[in-house]
This record gives structure tokens, sequence and C-alpha cells, in this order.
């Protein structure tokens, strides 16, 4: 297998293709857009930037964020340092940096829209720009509205998520995420080098556009944004159930799919970028071992068996009831009054915390977020003063 064609330079196929070509494979990269600015938040977490340090030390633009604050569907706030910060980029900087990475590792890197993909012959043949091409192996990397599908099918309704959003230029230092009262999603609003990227995501068909935007334009004046030369986006996002995550098959004998077009995401909060660059790695080292049959599994081993526990789990946490009052609520309360609890979810914010290990972590430490949560409301001063000292002041 001499010759890679990839379908996509987002994130997935432009690690791919650097990782292939870096290794001497003749790989061509095909994106209708190049580097664009896609709606995204763009935020980056621990785990990307360990795995990846060169997003963290270029010189590009970028935001470091290290606070972030939860808001509850009632409008309790819980504001905290995340343990590690997230990096936010602006979408056009990302895809532009892996991009020229792929193209000094040796990819061909062309402007055209990919129309067709054959791959039931010896070698795969597609359309690219209008004209035919071949190469032995197709990397499928087109995202989540991906129409080339070989012998697979398309994310349904159930594994998609909406998304709406404005790019606000304007400058903030705080990560926000809203939760709303018996809602599958979130608003959020996500700092970047000059510019502000607030959103909501919710389930496909769940809800009416003119009722997301409503939320949206509500949790705007709210935070206080200022929308003058706001622009508007919306995109689909997958956010795959536990059956698609373990079931669809994501690779044949000449062709793989990875990020979002493999629903390569995390169903509870939408984080795809990590997800993505990973699975363009795990396939570009498949067939660099000359076994691209081993991808599937060596994905599920990195990370989609935790994905798949996640899909389990999404709806109860954003509809589920815990003490009487929603798990959302709950969740900002307790961040408020039990540092244990507020140490884990700077864990979770930060990416550093997987979803099996989740579930251990806080049943072993539930009488201890419970003796703090005790003692922060008999004692509130106490509590209150500590974190005053500390830089972090809650607002329950
Ligand atoms: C509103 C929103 C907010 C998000 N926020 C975050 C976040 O903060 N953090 C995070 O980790 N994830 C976030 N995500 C998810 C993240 O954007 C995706 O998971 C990630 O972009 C997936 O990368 P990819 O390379 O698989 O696909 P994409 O980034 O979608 O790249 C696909 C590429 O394929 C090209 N393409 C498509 N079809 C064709 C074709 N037929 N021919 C040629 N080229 C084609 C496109 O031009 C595009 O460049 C968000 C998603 C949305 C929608």
């Amino acid at each position: 297998m001499k010759e890679i064609a990839i379908v996509g330079g987002g994130p997935a196929g432009a690690l791919c293709g650097e990782r292939l070509a870096s290794r001497g494979l003749d790989v061509t990269i095909f994106d209708e857009r190049l580097a664009w600015e896609k709606p995204c938040g763009g935020g980056l977490t621990h785990k990307a930037i360990e795995a990846y340090p060169f997003l963290l030390d270029g010189s590009q633009p970028k935001k470091i964020v290290r606070t972030a604050e939860l808001i509850s569907g009632g409008g309790h706030r819980a504001r905290f340092e995340m343990s590690q910060p997230i990096v936010i980029y602006a979408r056009k900087v990302l895809n532009g940096l892996l991009l020229d990475r792929a193209a000094a590792a040796g990819c061909r890197i062309e402007r055209s829209r990919v129309t067709s993909v054959d791959t039931a012959g010896d070698s795969v043949r597609l359309t690219a720009g209008g004209e035919q091409r071949r190469s032995d192996f197709v990397v499928l990397a087109a995202g989540a509205r991906n129409q080339l599908l070989p012998e697979t099918t398309a994310l349904g309704a159930m594994d998609l998520e909406v998304t709406l959003g404005y790019f606000v230029p304007t400058q903030e230092e705080i990560l926000k995420v809203k939760f709303l009262k018996e809602f599958e999603g979130y608003l959020w609003s996500f700092p970047r080098a000059d510019h502000l990227s607030v959103g909501i995501c919710a389930k496909l068909g769940q809800n009416p556009t003119q009722e997301l935007r409503g939320h949206l334009d509500n949790f705007v004046r709210e935070e206080g944004i200022r929308m003058d030369g706001a622009q508007f986006y919306s995109h689909v996002l997958p956010s795959p159930e536990a059956a698609t995550i373990r079931g669809r098959r994501i690779a044949g004998k000449n062709w793989a799919m990875a990020g979002d077009a493999a629903a390569c995401v995390d169903p509870v909060t939408g984080e795809g970028l990590y997800y993505a660059l990973r699975s363009g790695d795990l396939l570009a080292q498949a067939l660099l071992d000359g076994q691209p049959q081993a991808y599937p599994e060596r994905l599920r081993a990195a990370f989609s068996a935790d994905l798949e526990f996640a899909a389990k789990i999404a709806r109860r946490i954003f509809r589920g009831n815990f003490l009487g009052g929603a798990i959302t609520t709950r969740m900002v309360q307790m961040l408020n009054h039990s540092p244990a609890f507020r140490d884990l979810m700077r864990d979770v914010f930060s990416g550093s915390q997987d979803y099996r290990s989740l579930k251990g972590r806080l049943w072993n430490q539930l009488g201890v977020t419970f003796v703090e949560i005790t003692r922060s409301l008999l004692f509130p001063r106490g509590i209150f003063g500590a974190q005053r000292a500390a830089g972090r002041e809650p607002q329950s």
C-alpha cells in the first residue's frame, strides 16, 4: 500500500496525513475549503495537549483558559480553576496549523470537493473536483456531514446534535457552560484569542430551532455579551448512541473513517477535537503497521469503549434527578460546597478524568462530599472564608 487518499483536511485527516507522509507514503489530502472557520468551540482539553504538545508550544494565536463557570437551569453559579488549562483555538488557525504540518511532512494538499468514492475494485476510485483519481486506500475524514459511505450507514438523527451559535468579536477570560431544565444539551461561551464562540447544542429533532435560538439569545443577554459584529453559525455534531459506537462499521478492506465521520465524539460534552486527532493518529499507525484491520479494535482500546459508557449515561446526566433536584443543578451546588467534588470536576473539565473510572471515584468520595456539604451549610463562614483566601468565590 503506497498511495493514500484522504478526504477531509480537518484535524482527523490532517494529522493522519502528516503521520503517513512522514513515514514515506504518498498521501493526498482533498479538502473543499482547506483551513476554514468551522463552527466549533475550538477547546482542546489536557489529554489533547498531553498527546500533541505542539498544540500548546507553537506560536499560533490561541487562548489559554484556566477558569470555568457552571450555571444551573435555576441560575446557580459555580466558578472554579481547572486542574489543567483548556487551550482554545479559532478553527481556521488550528486547521491551518495541522495542514501546514501535513504539507511539511510531504502530503499533497488539494483544494477540491470529493463527490464519489468507489471501494469495490482492487484500487479505490474517487472523483475529486470532477476528475477521476485512484489510490490504494482511502481515509474518510470529511466530518459529521460526510455523505461518502462505502459499506456503512449514515449517522441517524439519534446520533447527531444540532448546534447554533455566534462568533462574537469581544474578549473574555472565563469559559462558561449553562445547563437548562429538562434539556439534553447545554449552552457555552468559549473565549478565543480575539473573539468568543457562544453557542447551544441539543439532540437533533428534540427542540424546535426557534426554541434553541430563544435560549441562546437569553444566555447572551444574561451574560451581558455585547453582540456588535456577531456572526451566526449552525452545524451538526455527532452525539453517538452506545449501539452506534459499538456496532457501526468504520473500516473495510481499502477504506476507513476517522474523526466525526467515525462518530468519534464525546456524547456528553461534544468534545471531538481530541478524538479526531487520536483516531487519525491510530489509523495512520495501523496502516503503517500493515494492519488496517486492527484499527477499530485499537480505537476501542484507546477511547471508544469509554465513549460508549458515556453514551449510556448522557441522558441521565442532563435529564436525571438526584436528591430531589436536577443532577446538573446538584452538580453546580456541590461544586460550591464540597472541595472534594470540586477537585473531581476540575479534572473532568480539563479532560483528565475518564467516564468509566468517574463512577468509582464518585462513589468512593460520596461520604466526604456529604460531610463537606453539611459542614459548608452549617458553618458557611468557615468554608467560604477558605475559598475567598484561595481566590474562589462561591455563589450558590
Ligand atoms: C458548534 C460546535 C462546537 C464544537 N466545540 C468543540 C470544542 O470546543 N472542543 C472539541 O473538542 N470539539 C468541539 N466540537 C467538535 C469538533 O468540531 C469536531 O469533532 C472536529 O472538528 C472533528 O474533526 P474532523 O477532522 O473529524 O472533521 P471536520 O473538522 O469537520 O473536518 C472535515 C473536513 O472535511 C472537509 N470536507 C467535507 N466534505 C468534503 C468533501 N466531500 N470533499 C472534500 N472535503 C470535504 C471539510 O471542508 C472539513 O475541512 C464542536 C463542534 C461543533 C459543531
